[in-house]
């Protein structure tokens, strides 16, 4: 199999060698891996606009001695212009690229995660809100990863989460109902954020804006989120400092959002 098609959403592209580019991808058939594109950085070179990050790609890949692959062929398939045009959308896409990059083992294949990543690009593309994509699609990979705490029963008492606000202990991997767990800060979410969570978790994976979040909720679901990940990972990502920054530019938790 020294040469082979396969269809790649690029997250991440860097300078290498004189006028390379290595990218990192993930594949519908053969998962997230990096590669060489030759050339790519020349003005000329037809890869060049191909391998964007937040890009989906049909490529050739060619394996030879190296242990890197090179990308010889590759022809844009969906460009997603629109995610640049607006912060929010562009912070949100890098922050599922990021997710990407640091939860995929090399190499394995996973077609609902590669389905869902697609449809979150186009998702974020048309305009939807972006936090309940991303957030959507974030906690999706989690879950896809095997980091999903069963989030409908008490860790304590075991019976169904039917009043709020429910304390989530990510360490535990768990979530308390008020009576077993009265309440403490920043682990805290509403009820309304758990049930919004929750459908997500149980709704299509290619859907979005079904139960869509704002104000309040968006905020602890963020909080959730990047704690969540941050345990999971033990690394934080660059791409949440971009979004941080752009929150604040917009008047921090309770500045106006305006799609
Ligand atoms: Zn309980």
């Amino acid at each position: 199999m020294a040469v082979y098609k396969d269809y790649v959403i690029t997250l991440k592209s860097r300078a290498y060698r004189d006028h390379d580019a290595l990218v990192t991808v993930f594949s519908q058939r053969h998962g997230k891996f990096s590669a060489v594109a030759r050339g790519a950085r020349r003005a000329k070179s037809k890869l060049a606009g191909q391998l964007h990050p937040l890009t989906f790609s049909a490529v050739t890949l060619y394996h030879g001695r190296s242990t890197l692959e090179t990308v010889t062929e590759a022809d844009l398939q969906k460009g997603f212009p629109r995610i640049a045009d607006d912060l929010e959308r562009l912070g949100w896409g890098m922050v599922l690229a990021d997710v990407l990059d640091q939860l995929l083992p090399e190499r394995e294949p996973s077609e609902e995660t590669f389905v869902i990543m697609l449809a979150a690009l186009d998702a974020l593309n048309q305009g939807r809100p972006a936090a309940s994509v991303g957030l959507k699609a974030g906690f999706r990979f989690l879950a896809a990863a095997g980091f999903s705490p069963d989030w409908t029963l008490c860790g304590q008492c075991g019976r169904q989460v039917g009043e709020g606000p429910v304390t989530v202990d990510v360490e535990a991997g768990a979530v308390y109902c008020p009576t077993c767990r009265p309440g403490r800060g920043e682990s805290q979410i509403s009820l309304g954020s758990l049930r919004s969570l929750q459908y997500w978790l149980n709704d299509y994976p290619n859907r979005f804006g079904q139960a869509d979040v704002q104000g309040a909720m968006e905020e602890e679901l963020k909080a959730l989120f990047f704690r969540h990940l941050l345990h999971e990972t033990a690394k934080p990502l660059k791409s949440y400092q971009f979004l941080s920054n752009i929150d604040r530019l917009a008047g921090g938790p309770e500045g106006e959002k305006k799609a």
